[in-house]
């Protein structure tokens, strides 16, 4: 989490494994979908020109069906469901304030059932942490998303839906999954099992 680019030998020795298990881990991570990938972070307030902004939303139903949609949008930074009910948050960044309305405008109040609560346009990053920078050692907890089971194998089943990834413990997980949401995730892009 510190230094994507440390070495794997570097890797092993703070944390007292050897260099293969840290290689043969980060590729069954890199597998199950767990890295996603190694980009460098951009001091924002210095590299990022342009506006970005949080926008909340709130929709009429299916706000997870919304989310997904939104999700795939190259101006949309983030997506987040709330504790609000029926509300989306969403992270925008675009080049101009005026792009920012009309993407507003144009993409995400056309949407059937969804209007615009409130936006706010960040003025200055006080603070930007990684989301994936959890306090604390982390540990992956992967649990099978129909039978809420371990996920056990070192190549969990998985099913991908726009930028969601699911996992299942064996076939018959997913099979029974793909019974019961399969219409559901057909009509998100790029669906897809691997
Ligand atoms: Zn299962």
């Amino acid at each position: 989490m510190e230094d994507g680019r440390a070495s794997f030998r570097e890797i092993a020795r703070r944390t007292s494994l050897t260099t293969p298990t840290v290689s043969s881990r980060v590729t069954r991570m890199l597998k199950a979908g767990l890295i996603q990938k190694f980009v460098p972070v951009l001091a924002q307030d210095s590299v990022q020109k342009g506006v970005i902004a949080f926008a909340v939303l709130k929709v009429d139903s299916d706000p997870e069906k919304v989310a997904g949609r939104l999700a795939e949008m190259s101006e949309v930074e983030g997506v987040y469901l709330t504790t609000g009910q029926n509300e989306i948050t969403l992270k925008i960044a675009v080049g101009t304030v005026q792009s920012l309305h009309s993407f507003l405008r144009e993409n995400a109040k056309e949407m059937n059932g969804v209007s615009l609560v409130s936006t706010q346009i960040i003025t200055r990053v006080v603070k930007n942490s990684l989301p994936s920078l959890f306090p604390g050692p982390l540990t992956i907890d992967l649990r099978c998303d129909y039978c809420r089971g371990e996920v056990a194998s070192l190549r969990p089943y998985n099913l991908m839906a726009g930028s969601s990834r699911y996992y299942f413990c064996c076939k018959t997980c997913r099979a029974a999954y793909l019974g019961k949401y399969g219409a559901r995730l057909a009509k998100i892009k790029g669906t897809r099992r691997e």
